[in-house]
């Protein structure tokens, strides 16, 4: 009898949302490391894994097993990654693949080719026959080798053009690294003067880089110079490490290309950006290079945060109050939390920069779990605006119109001294509601609960949250009244409708979503706006985030009520950090700025503390509110979100589990209620939520109580850990 050895054996964890890896066989000759990449077979197909740590599971026996097919020349992902990875699972309570997903999006980097062919620009061969076509090719070839693909879009031609002018002899195929490798940043050229408590600020935080671990909160007003001195942070731990690797994460649209300008100035080389915006190409060339170590500064959005790092040593989160920071669909996760948690489990640290910190931070920091860093003046001879708060009881505007009496006059004032003029409104679109006079109908999307919203850019009716859109028909689809239906409340096109009215001669443009859906709209309408070719920005918040107006001394908020209704517990922080956000583009130069923000409620607490300029008694009081009722930031929240397309069927499950609600020390169930857009596009929502103390472990919970029912596959389930909004 032959004895068989034991199959070598590792676990291969597949990016994927559901399993949590599957043991296969390693061939002769193989060596492998845990965050090694592999391929291996599944079912009929071939997938990229990563070999994963964990113990191999003994029960499954060897000739089940599959093998290994090959392992990818490139560098494992590190150790420190894997097992932030596993914990990222268990906090959100996805699968491990599904994490693992997050970070090998880039996965096409690993594409073993070395080189790609592309063409450089040749002599001009005697005797070739020139078209025009022919001629835009040879006017963007140059030096630089580019793929044939790349020409034929820079020229706007087919690639066949291009390959027959390599065949003529007029461009000459070169191989070429399509992912050329980052300048590395260099962190010992000088900075700018700083001011006296910059200099102290960056003191500080050169200290946390000293200690290599801990968070900070830098705390200062808009303009007061916190970019600056936060870049001291990043140039003090790319210099105590030469191979260190630094994130600055800002929201998506706060990430333009002035701050990118400002990176490179201060740094000497453009540092690696990646948001959405950039492209696939752009996307894997980052990806590679964080995953070899040879990128060492990225500034990116949200998902920067899950790149495949090698060494990363200090993580920035910008603007760390941003909402969206908090993902909102697949893996519900909170970038600046998991930056955080991600510093505290691999010993780095970690900068939160705010002018109006999250009230998490704000009781980490009052706590002594983060250190506090002030900046609490503007930069240079800028002040801070002057806040009024105009009761629009007293001052209501003419039917129709939204514009109160100091608003126009300040406007006017400002118009006359060549000023510019930010209108604030955070509605997109014409009007909000559409409704019919007649009979009262309102219009909603398709199998939904949300509103339709007239646009009149497009002459469109739009659902904003499932993008459904029509023509705005000319009879009431209800009562098939004539021409009754009409747009309720004001849109920032309907504001800037009046601003036309009222000022003929100024130049007026819309800033939002929706007019600046071009690549390439939103900067050209922003470099405008800071060269004072216009007069008037009509904007939602889009504009708000990072700007910097050289000539913008006026801002109105149009409707700064908006935002404090409804239900959510959040409203009036998030409501205080958009306004205080917009406020501060007000200003920014040596003219002292001022702000009108138009209320209902000017008495209410964030109108009064904007206008007093005390926002650190607004978020005592606020601190205070909540610690009563035992919300976050001093307890802990889930959501559990059950939906489906048959209603009774989610409110069968509902209450399964409503009845099923096990009993633990310190956590309450509430629910199920509704969720927000309690139907869109023809699926129910309900929502429960769990709310526990700080010392809850709710996901042991949860996990515990959805035990207990057995899912059905008509009702998905999905468990919100920290929600947004409550
Ligand atoms: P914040 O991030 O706090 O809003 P910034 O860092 O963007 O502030 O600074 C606001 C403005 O002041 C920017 O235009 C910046 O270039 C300028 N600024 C701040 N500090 C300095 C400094 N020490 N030297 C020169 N310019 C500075």
């Amino acid at each position: 009898m032959t004895e068989t050895v034991p199959k070598r054996r590792v676990k291969v964890l597949l990016p994927m949302p559901a399993g949590n890896g599957y043991d296969y066989a390693v061939p002769e000759g193989l060596d492998l490391r845990p965050g090694d990449f592999v391929t291996v077979p599944l079912g009929p197909r071939q997938v990229t894994g990563v070999v994963w740590p964990d113990a191999s599971d003994p029960s499954v026996p060897d000739e089940k097993l599959k093998t290994v097919v090959r392992r990818f020349d490139a560098p494992p992902l590190a150790p420190q990654l894997l097992d932030f990875a596993d914990w990222a699972a268990r906090y959100y309570m996805v699968p491990r693949g599904a994490i693992l997903r997050m970070v090998v999006r880039g996965e096409q980097g690993l594409s073993e080719v070395k080189g790609k062919t592309g063409y450089r620009k040749a002599p001009l061969p005697q005797g070739l026959r020139m078209t025009p076509k022919r001629e835009a090719v040879l006017a963007v070839a140059g030096e630089r080798a580019l793929s044939a693909k790349e020409l034929a879009e820079a020229a706007g031609v087919t690639e066949g053009v291009v390959r027959g002018l390599a065949d003529a002899g007029a461009l000459v195929p070169v191989m070429f690294d399509p992912d050329p490798p980052f300048t590395p940043p260099n962190p010992h050229l000088p900075g700018r003067a700083l001011e006296e408590g910059q200099a102290a600020a960056a003191e500080e935080l050169r200290k946390l880089i000293g200690e290599g671990k801990g968070t900070a909160l830098l705390d200062g007003v808009t303009g007061s110079g916190k970019t600056e001195v936060y870049l001291e942070a990043v140039a003090a731990a790319l210099k105590a490490d030469a191979q260190a690797q630094v994130l600055v994460m800002l929201p998506e649209i706060a990430l333009t290309l002035p701050f990118l300008k400002r990176l490179e100035e201060r740094f000497g080389a453009p540092p690696a950006h990646w948001h959405s915006d950039v492209s696939s190409a752009g996307r894997r060339r980052v990806w590679k290079r964080v995953l070899d170590g040879t990128c060492r500064l990225v500034v990116g959005a949200r998902s920067a945060l899950f790149l495949p790092w090698q060494n990363l040593k200090l993580i920035v989160v910008d603007e760390e109050h941003d909402p969206a920071y908090k993902q909102q669909d697949g893996i519900l996760y909170h970038a600046r939390d998991m930056a955080v948690a991600m510093g505290a489990r691999q010993q780095f640290p970690v900068v939160l920069a705010s002018a109006t910190p999250s009230l998490e931070t704000v009781l980490n920091a009052e706590e002594g779990r983060y250190r506090r860093v002030m900046l609490p003046s503007r930069f240079g001879p800028a002040v801070m605006p002057d806040v009024h708060v105009c009761d629009m009881r007293a001052h209501p505007p003419d039917q129709g119109r939204w514009l109160a009496g100091p608003a126009v006059a300040a406007i006017n004032d400002t118009l006359a001294q060549k000023k510019q003029v930010l209108l604030y409104l955070n509605r997109r679109g014409y009007a909000p509601v559409t409704l019919c006079r007649r009979c009262g109908e309102r219009m909603t999307a398709p199998d939904s609960d949300t509103w339709l919203v007239e646009h009149k850019y497009t002459n469109r009716l739009v659902c904003h949250q499932t993008g459904f859109s029509m023509p705005k028909p000319e009879k009431c689809p209800h009562c098939g009244g004539e021409d009754t239906l009409a747009g309720c409340g004001p849109g920032v096109e309907r504001v800037a409708e009046e601003a036309r009215e009222r000022w003929p001669d100024a130049r007026i443009e819309i800033f939002s979503s929706d007019t600046v859906d071009r690549p390439g709209s939103a900067k050209e309408l922003l470099s405008r706006m800071t060269a004072g070719e216009i007069d008037i920005l009509v904007a939602t918040q889009a504009a708000a985030k990072g700007h910097n107006f050289p000539g913008l001394t006026l801002v109105v908020g149009v409707d700064a009520d908006l935002g404090l209704s409804g239900g959510d517990l959040r409203a009036a922080e998030r409501t205080y950090q958009v306004l205080s956000q917009v406020a501060g583009r007000a200003g920014r130069a040596a003219d002292r700025g001022s702000v009108i923000l138009q209320s209902y409620q000017p008495q209410h607490p964030v109108a009064a503390a904007l206008a007093a300029g005390s926002r650190d008694d607004f978020l005592q009081a606020e601190l205070f509110s909540r610690e009563e009722i035992g919300m976050p930031p001093f307890g802990r929240l889930a959501g559990l979100i059950l939906s489906a397309k048959e209603e009774p069927k989610l409110m069968a499950d509902a209450r399964a589990l409503a009845q099923a609600v096990p009993h633990a020390e310190g956590i309450e169930v509430w629910g199920p209620a509704p969720a927000p857009f309690y139907r869109l596009r023809g699926v129910y929502r309900q929502r429960f939520l769990v709310k526990g103390t700080k010392r809850s472990n709710l996901q042991a919970f949860i996990a515990d109580w959805l035990g207990t029912v057995k899912p059905t596959s008509a009702v998905r389930r999905v468990v919100d850990i920290d929600p947004y909004s409550f």
